[in-house]
């Protein structure tokens, strides 16, 4: 039989697992639930044999039953500007991109919710790689844990103080595990990740949005990238599926019921979005429902066809947006010489499963 990922639960189903399948008492559940749950999330000692205080019969129990075991670390990668990229090994073997990206002493750690993704945007990178699948939510909390790891951020004082869903992968396609990863992250025994500190990325798969709104409950980032439907849809094909009627609907919804305004991702890409009449099209969106904007300068990688806007370009266009009231920022990029930024992140995960298929 195979055994229970640790990762993979919440905290009420740890109690309800060692209740009913190592036969503790009600007290004695909750009490080693809250124990185990301290070790793992809040000290981060990660070897059950570690875990001081407990008696060594249960220990060996719960072995036999959960494994604590974690994905590797296949490659790191340091930036000159302070940003790192691991590239994990999944017990698969597939890989999985996690990106720090340091501002200060905090920082912001970018987490992947599939190996590869489905959307095709045309600018991005992750796009190019044959989707392998969803993460499960052991997975997505393991990026976590290896990356405090790394940092040593086991203190009360967080290093990552923001965890975006940013990384490879369409969040809302994996539905289900990104939100039980985020409420293990949310959980104050453990993790203790406010819902301001979390943001979740979508290209716009606008029913996920109605649901993430009543069951997520983090900031909701919106990758616009384009303010009308023939922009959009020449670059990102999900625009066909969902428009952008349907995203100010869903959007404004999320925005009511987390009273919090909606991020809008923007990449500034050179004759394509970026004109005088995208910069006054995006205004009238903008008034349409509470949000901010961020523009990213566009990150180029091997064979792309695009190319970022010119600097006069860009802040042309950011002095449109904020002349007109709206609240905007300008986002450079970060760990662009180990293609750790934005849209940059690919793995070699379909080669190892065309190796595998050949095998
Ligand atoms: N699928 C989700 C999560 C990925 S987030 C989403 O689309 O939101 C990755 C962010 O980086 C998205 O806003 C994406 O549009 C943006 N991005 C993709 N390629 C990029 C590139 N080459 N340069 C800058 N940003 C890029």
């Amino acid at each position: 039989m195979e055994k229970n990922n640790f990762y993979d639960f919440q905290y009420d189903e740890l109690k309800s697992f060692l209740a009913l399948d190592l036969n503790l008492d009600k007290k004695k559940s909750s009490m080693r639930a809250n124990q185990i749950w301290k070790f793992i999330y809040k000290n981060g000692v990660s070897q059950i044999d570690n875990f001081k205080n407990l008696p060594k019969e249960f220990k060996e129990n719960i072995k036999k039953k959960i494994t604590f075991n974690r994905d590797t670390i296949q490659e790191k990668k340091k930036s000159l500007d302070g940003t790192i990229k691991w590239l994990l090994k999944l017990k698969d073997g597939n890989l999985v991109e996690t990106v720090y990206i340091p501002f200060g002493k905090t920082g912001t750690l970018c987490v992947s919710s599939q190996v590869g993704c489905t959307l095709n945007c045309k600018f991005c990178h992750t796009g190019t790689q044959m989707m392998v699948r969803n993460l499960e939510t052991s997975e997505i909390i393991q990026q976590i844990l290896i990356a405090k790891d790394e940092l040593e951020d086991w203190k009360i004082e967080k290093k990552i103080r923001n965890i975006v869903y940013m990384g490879m992968g369409e969040p809302f396609y994996n539905f289900e595990n990104v939100k039980k990863s985020i409420l293990i992250l949310k959980n104050k025994e453990g993790l203790d990740y406010g819902p301001k500190r979390i943001t979740v990325s979508t290209a716009g798969v606008s029913p996920e949005i109605y649901l993430a709104a009543n069951e997520i409950k983090t900031c909701l980032a919106l990758s616009l990238h384009a303010p009308t439907d023939d922009i959009r849809e020449k670059i990102m094909p999900i625009n066909k599926k969902y428009n952008i009627a349907d995203l100010i609907k869903s959007c404004s919804e999320y925005a009511k019921v987390n009273k919090e305004k909606i991020f809008l991702e923007y990449v500034l890409l050179k004759n394509i979005n970026d004109s005088e009449a995208c910069a006054k099209n995006l205004i009238k969106l903008m008034g349409k429902f509470p949000c901010k904007l961020n523009l990213i300068e566009f990150n180029a990688w091997p064979g792309v066809n695009y190319e970022p806007s010119n600097k006069e370009t860009i802040d042309k266009f950011f002095n449109l947006i904020k002349q007109s009231g709206n609240i905007v920022t300008l986002r450079k990029s970060k760990g662009g010489d180990i293609l750790g930024a934005c849209g940059q992140l690919k793995t070699e995960s379909e080669k190892i499963r065309e190796s595998l298929k050949n095998n």
